[in-house]
């Protein structure tokens, strides 16, 4: 494999995710919601995201910027990069279709919200967080650019840091007991360990 090839993959990935997105996000908007987080806050985590995963990576994809943070590519990391990208877009499909209309890009409560706890939900809470993880690490793995690569994980894990206390507390008022009971069995985003 080469450095241009993983640029591919990487790309390819973020279209496959799009189109996975898309249908949840077009149903999203039909959907009556009952409590919203939106503001601010959430739009900058939102941003914070978007940068490291999509602005960073495509700068870097289509104009080598940041040039003097690159080092040479080995193939087995592109082959392992292509792995884990695979790996995250099954878990994105997977806890797509299992959240179903309960899904959205920021933290909201529909008026008929379940809880779900089947499917990847079955070990840990936010096995759609555990994906965005994934695909920054295949972002590492495919662009060898000490600056561009890391993006992603310092641009998702600030919106993980920062939301998911929120997330939980705001699934805390909504289930109570039951949500309680479910946190005490399950880990956040790798199951058995956080
Ligand atoms: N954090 C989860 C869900 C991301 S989508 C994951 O990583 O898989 C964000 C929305 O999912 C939020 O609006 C929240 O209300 C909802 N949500 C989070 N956990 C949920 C669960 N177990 N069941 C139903 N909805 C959930």
């Amino acid at each position: 494999m080469t450095a241009w090839t993983a640029k591919v993959i990487l790309m390819s990935g973020a279209v496959a995710w799009f189109l996975i997105r898309l249908p949840h996000q077009l149903r999203a908007a039909r959907t009556s919601i009952a409590k919203s987080a939106r503001g601010p806050r959430e739009a900058m985590l939102l941003t914070c995201s978007l940068t490291g995963l999509g602005l960073v990576p495509l700068l870097y994809i289509l104009t080598g910027v940041p040039k003097f943070a690159d080092y040479p590519f080995t193939p087995l990391q592109g082959w392992l990069g292509a792995l884990v990208f695979l790996g995250s877009l099954w878990l994105f499909h997977a806890t797509h279709r299992t959240l179903g209309r309960n899904w959205s890009d920021s933290l909201e409560v529909r008026t008929q919200h379940n809880l779900v706890t089947a499917g990847p939900y079955r070990l840990v809470r936010h096995p759609m967080y555990s994906a965005f993880f994934l695909w920054a690490l295949a972002q590492v793995l495919l662009l060898p650019n000490w600056l561009a690569g890391p993006a992603g994980l310092v641009g998702f894990g600030t919106l993980f840091a920062f939301r998911v206390g929120r997330e939980e507390r705001l699934m805390l008022e909504t289930f109570g007991a039951e949500y309680r009971a479910y946190m005490q069995r399950t880990a956040r985003i790798v199951p058995w360990i956080y």
